[in-house]
């Protein structure tokens, strides 16, 4: 194992150098040794140019990654501590090599939608954080007053639902909302983030089947429930929001590849639109999906195995900017595993710490670049939540969150692998390729092979 001996080296002020065969910068996988003072990378050099005293750190072969951003995570906290909570949901992110996690504004209690919230949010993370945070606010019908208050409080967007959200707290918003929203929102540079399903398509597919007598075990039905034209139709509204508003629109967790010519289409024209996709649309098929495995329930839903190879082409070609995990957890009673009913299980996949791993598994089976990891899983997300220069990049200037990641390893999944707090996921079982051996959080580390170490000094990141 590399440096193995850490204790009581990291206080010291000396200079640190982490040198490595393949280093992963912004210009590809290189010989390289990062130069670390204090927090931040001040240098990348040579392999051979290590600068006079310095506290070498040689991690041989083994690959340094930038530290990971995942911009759609689900905490939970405040309110719905026991779904998951920010000690257990940043442990969870340490250990997969995560060292930014932005919070979405809701399944927590209060929902992010205004400051008093949002306060409420950064009391309740205080001491808890083992990786660096920051929380997204809420647009909800009525609380457009708020907006400009939660952007003056440092978040770094927004996100909104087009359909029920599964929580009545959270009003998802209608085309004239969203106008009212993004006229507020115009001129602050803040990206819109949207889950982009309408409901009705959703609606007359879900009554058809009822009509019919479908069966809800069968993950066919629950497929059938979320037609691709859910996804379409929003993108094709939000298209034209884009259009009209100077706002940057993020449309999260693209699953349905029947959407991607009309982003084509789109971002060949300029508009403002990014796009993201998650682990599972790129793992998972339909096809391989058993009928009643809830914990396998996400909106919207994971499609066959050619839509999934329709995603990663997008992703190859750049149309798909980033990967994250919407890590969104309940109590396993919530899942209703016993029952096996996909129309009355709580949807959402827990995998926060895995995404590393299953990516690259993914990619390595497909021939592609370990060069894109850092794109998709760093830069790109830090981009979104205005982190460019601090967090996504091994880079002088940015801070020193350091991964080092030996990706010949093989992991099967274990339920003792998972650090969120319920150890259900739909990952459990899976054969994958790559660990994480070590997690370094602005020079100081948190997190080495099944140890953490000393106490969460996890910061929230402010939008100056
Ligand atoms: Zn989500």
């Amino acid at each position: 194992m590399p440096s193995a001996s850490l204790n009581g080296e990291s206080k010291d002020s000396m200079a640190q150098a982490f040198r490595s065969t393949r280093v992963l910068t912004p210009e590809g996988l290189v010989p390289a040794t990062l130069l670390v003072e204090g927090e931040r990378i001040t240098g990348v050099h040579g392999w051979a140019d290590v600068p006079a005293v310095t506290h070498l750190r040689d991690f041989g072969d083994f690959v340094l990654l930038p530290g990971l951003v995942d911009s759609h995570v689900h905490i939970n906290e405040p309110g719905r501590t026991e779904w998951e909570g920010f000690e257990t949901a940043t442990r969870a992110a340490a250990a997969g090599g995560v060292t930014t996690l932005v919070d979405m504004p809701l399944n927590c209690v209060p929902e992010t939608t205004d400051v008093g919230a949002l306060e409420a949010k950064r009391a309740a993370a205080q001491g808890k954080a083992w990786v660096d945070w920051a929380a997204w606010g809420g647009v909800v019908r009525g609380n457009a007053e708020a907006l400009l208050d939660l952007a003056g409080a440092g978040i770094p967007g927004f996100k909104c639902f087009l359909i029920h959200s599964g929580i009545d707290g959270f009003a998802w918003v209608n085309d004239a909302d969203l106008r009212q929203a993004l006229e507020r929102l115009k001129g602050t540079g803040l990206p819109l983030l949207v889950h982009a399903e309408v409901a009705g398509p959703v609606n007359t597919a879900t009554e058809a089947l009822n009509d019919a007598g479908a069966d809800w075990r069968a993950y066919s039905t629950y497929l059938a429930s979320r037609p691709d034209a859910a996804e379409v139709e929003a993108i094709e509204l939000l298209i034209r929001l884009a259009g009209d508003f100077e706002t940057p629109i993020h449309i999260v967790h693209l699953s349905s590849a029947r959407a991607l010519p009309l982003l084509a289409e789109a971002r060949g024209r300029g508009l403002p639109i990014t796009v993201e996709t998650c682990t599972q649309y790129l793992w998972f098929a339909a096809e391989e999906i058993p009928d009643g495995a809830t914990e396998y329930k996400c909106a919207p839903p994971v499609r066959g195995a050619a839509n999934r190879e329709a995603l990663w082409g997008a992703l190859a070609e750049g149309l798909i900017d980033m990967v994250t995990t919407d890590h969104s957890p309940c109590p396993p009673a919530m899942k209703r595993r016993d029952e096996g009913r996909w129309d009355l299980a709580w949807g959402g996949i827990a995998s926060l710490g895995l995404a590393l791993p299953v990516l690259w598994t993914a990619m390595h089976r497909r021939g592609v670049s370990i060069d894109r990891l850092g794109t998709w899983m760093s830069a790109a997300p830090a981009r979104l939540a205005g982190l460019s220069g601090r967090k996504g990049a091994l880079a002088a200037g940015a801070d020193a969150d350091i991964v080092v990641f030996d990706p010949d390893a093989p992991l099967t999944v274990t339920p003792e692998d998972l650090n969120f707090r319920h150890k259900l996921s739909p990952y459990v079982g899976a054969e994958l390729q790559g660990r994480v051996l070590e997690t370094w959080l602005r020079g100081e580390p948190v997190f080495s092979l099944d140890y953490f170490h000393g106490a969460p000094r996890g910061r929230e990141l402010v939008r100056a």
